[in-house]
């Protein structure tokens, strides 16, 4: 796979949201997670990001209520 914007490129990773080939250049790295550089690419992960931490706060608040109930 080659990189979606350098053709010359090999890709080094392949965006999360869009699933583009990205070489280390076009890379752009958000703790550990892989996205190009559009912004609505970077917005959707962040996006997505905050449900996950949502979610994961009501599961140990439920589990917390479980336990002390
Ligand atoms: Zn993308
Ligand atoms: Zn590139």
């Amino acid at each position: 796979m080659k990189c979606y914007n350098h053709h010359d490129r090999d890709a080094f990773g392949i965006c999360t949201v869009c699933g583009k080939g990205l070489c280390l250049e076009c890379m752009n790295n958000q703790n550990a997670v892989i996205t190009c550089n559009d912004k609505s690419c970077i917005g959707k992960l962040n996006r997505t990001k905050l449900w996950k931490t949502f979610l994961y706060i009501v599961l140990v608040a439920l589990i917390l209520l479980l336990i002390f109930d």
